[in-house]
């Protein structure tokens, strides 16, 4: 029997999962939709729900009903449901199981492996407990994938030509945007921006403040009512899908409250016009991202190709004519944004199953990696000076190393300090992990240690540090520096999860790497750099059928210009090349 594995988009608001069936991509309904509501809870006699009816007692019981869990992943916390509480992990492994069922069911066989999507701008430890959610559900994630590729995957899946792309991806609980160069079989994020607190739930927050306000100006303040909360929160939605086809919404909410014994009722048109003045910054956040993004590509936007949207809050026609104004270019929306993702991680999945490779995929890191040592930070020596080792963008699988000295005689012990972040004060960025390497010689300072950083596909971190004159090692796996299941807790996770879902068997077998090996055909991408600037050169080439004489000159100038840069140089000479055909492509094209 075929070794199936299925893509799965874990998402904030809603989740999906697809396969490749017989060559083609489809989508796994759950309990006869496509998108299963990433909610849980419990019922009245503790009966687990999941998804749909689940989301349905939000609005009843939001005690016993957990939603957004994707916010929380990576954090080392628990969310109460009913009388328990659960890690983030445990409650994603409950939308993961369902999939997994719904899987099963569909295509008469048993599932065991699935690939997994995440934001690009997920961080080590949100990977991880993505990975370890997988693991409770009794997954083996052959791959995380970023949820951009994937979409790009979907999209691109009946084109050949080669495309710098960018995809903007706006979810319930995250925005990410990556620009994207798809060459014949290879997909490779040249760079990617994003921020994982932001999304269509916060439009929805926009509106329920505004709701708030409208009923406080009546003498009622709703904010302490949990119940009430939900329903505005629900109703504050609706309104927002709404307004994504219509001018205005009436929000209605019949016995919302209770005021002095008499029910308070909620009655209110929201206009579009004042709701897109409400969600104005977040676009323009959304909007500077994508600017980021596109620079750390080393392009313009007159580079891009297309715009592919991607998630469920991209359907606002605000982010849509916003977009369109800022890049001159009419993004794409024909894939259904809710789906791609999913459907895209089953591409993924399909590849690694050794079916139909179409796509080998090279990823980048979103984040610099680094460790810390005493060097000079403005014009003094300073003990936390960051030293990056892996830089933002690079293409994964990446392994890097640096030398360090002992800095006092007889120094026999080292911290190696690990940090993801980009502040040349090693102390502004984000501690993800340390380890000690002891016993080194006892020799004068200037003792040599080999550091070394590799960073698989998965955005798993794997730090050593090496005495060079003995070969002393020490070294630490960052998969995850605050929330990684120890083996011990991941057993009681298990049998907490299987205590609650009725008739579930943990799955006999242990997790195999055996599928990694599908991992061995991602090379390592050429340099961001010259990828950006043969995909310039291409889309310029693509212009002087239809340019004028004059312009036609001045294209196959600035083409020759960057290709002689290519032959010869690729430090300065090709970055004023680059730029200067960049240049002359937005002109032209505006
Ligand atoms: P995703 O995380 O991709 O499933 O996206 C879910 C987000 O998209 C939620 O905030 C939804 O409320 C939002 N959404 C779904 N449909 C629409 C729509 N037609 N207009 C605006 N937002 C929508």
């Amino acid at each position: 029997m075929n070794d199936i594995i299925i893509g799965i988009d874990l998402g904030t608001t809603n989740s999906e999962v697809a396969v490749v069936d017989g060559g083609q991509t489809r989508i796994i309904e759950v309990d006869g939709a496509k998108l299963l509501p990433s909610v849980v809870g419990l019922a009245d006699d503790g009966a687990l729900l999941v998804g749909q009816t689940a989301r349905n007692q939000y609005v009843l019981y939001p005690e016993r009903t957990v939603r957004s869990i994707k916010r929380r992943m990576g954090e080392d916390t628990k969310v109460a449901m009913g009388p328990q509480s659960y890690t983030p992990q445990e409650i994603s492994a409950l939308i993961l199981k369902r999939l997994k069922q719904a899987a099963e069911k569909d295509l008469g066989q048993a599932v065991t492996k699935a690939v997994i999507t995440v934001p690009a701008y997920f961080s080590d430890a949100q990977r991880q407990a993505t990975r370890d959610a997988g693991e409770l559900a009794g997954l083996e994630v052959v791959r995380i994938i970023n949820e951009p590729t994937a979409a790009a995957l979907a999209y691109e899946v009946d084109h050949a030509q080669g495309k710098t792309i960018l995809v903007y991806d706006l979810g319930g609980g995250t925005f990410d945007c990556s620009v994207v160069r798809i060459a014949k079989d290879v997909t490779e994020v040249l760079a990617s921006h994003g921020n994982n607190q932001l999304g269509g739930d916060d439009f929805d927050a926009r509106i329920v403040d505004h709701l708030i306000t409208h009923l406080k100006s009546q003498g009622h303040d709703p904010s302490d009512n949990r119940t009430a909360m939900a329903r505005l929160m629900r109703a504050a939605e609706t309104a927002k899908i709404t307004l994504s086809d219509a001018p205005f919404a009436l929000i209605q909410e019949e016995y919302l409250l209770e005021h002095a014994g008499a029910p308070v009722h909620l009655s209110l048109e929201l206009a579009r016009e004042d709701y897109e003045e409400m969600i104005a910054p977040y676009i323009a956040e959304t909007l500077e991202a994508v600017h980021i993004a596109v620079k750390g590509a080393g392009l313009t936007v007159a580079g891009l190709d297309e715009v592919l949207l991607v998630g469920g809050a991209t359907r606002t026609p605000l982010v849509q004519s916003r977009l369109e104004e800022e890049l001159r270019m009419q993004p794409r929306s024909e894939v259904d944004p809710d789906l791609c993702v999913a459907t895209g991680a089953a591409i993924q999945g399909a590849v690694i199953a050794g079916a139909q490779v179409a796509s080998v995929l090279v990823d980048v890191t979103p984040y610099t990696f680094g460790t810390s040592a005493i060097a000079e930070l403005n014009g003094e020596m300073y003990p936390y000076t960051y030293i990056p080792l892996i830089r933002k963008n690079t293409p994964i699988p990446v392994t890097k190393s640096e030398a360090f000295e002992t800095s006092y005689d007889g120094q026999r012990k080292i911290i190696v300090n690990v940090y993801q972040g980009e502040d040349p004060d090693a102390l502004n960025n984000t501690e993800i992990g340390s380890f000690n390497i002891d016993g080194l010689s006892d020799v004068p300072a200037g003792n040599i240690l080999i550091t070394t950083f590799s960073l698989d596909v998965n955005g798993i971190l794997h730090v050593s540090s090496r005495e060079k004159r003995t070969g002393l090692e020490a070294r630490t796996t960052i998969d995850n520096a605050t929330t990684r299941f120890a083996s011990d807790e991941l057993a009681a996770a298990r049998e907490r999860l299987s205590a609650l879902i009725d008739g579930y068997e943990p799955d006999a077998g242990a997790v195999t790497d055996a599928d990694a090996a599908g991992d061995a055909d991602a090379g390592v991408g050429e340099r961001r750099e010259i990828v950006a600037a043969r995909a310039l050169v291409e889309k310029a080439e693509r212009l002087l059928d239809g340019a004028n004489a004059e312009d036609r000159d001045d294209l196959v100038d600035g083409i020759e210009a960057v290709k002689d840069a290519l032959a010869r140089d690729h430090g300065e000479a090709l970055d004023k090349a680059v730029a200067q055909l960049a240049d002359l492509i937005y002109y032209l094209e505006s």
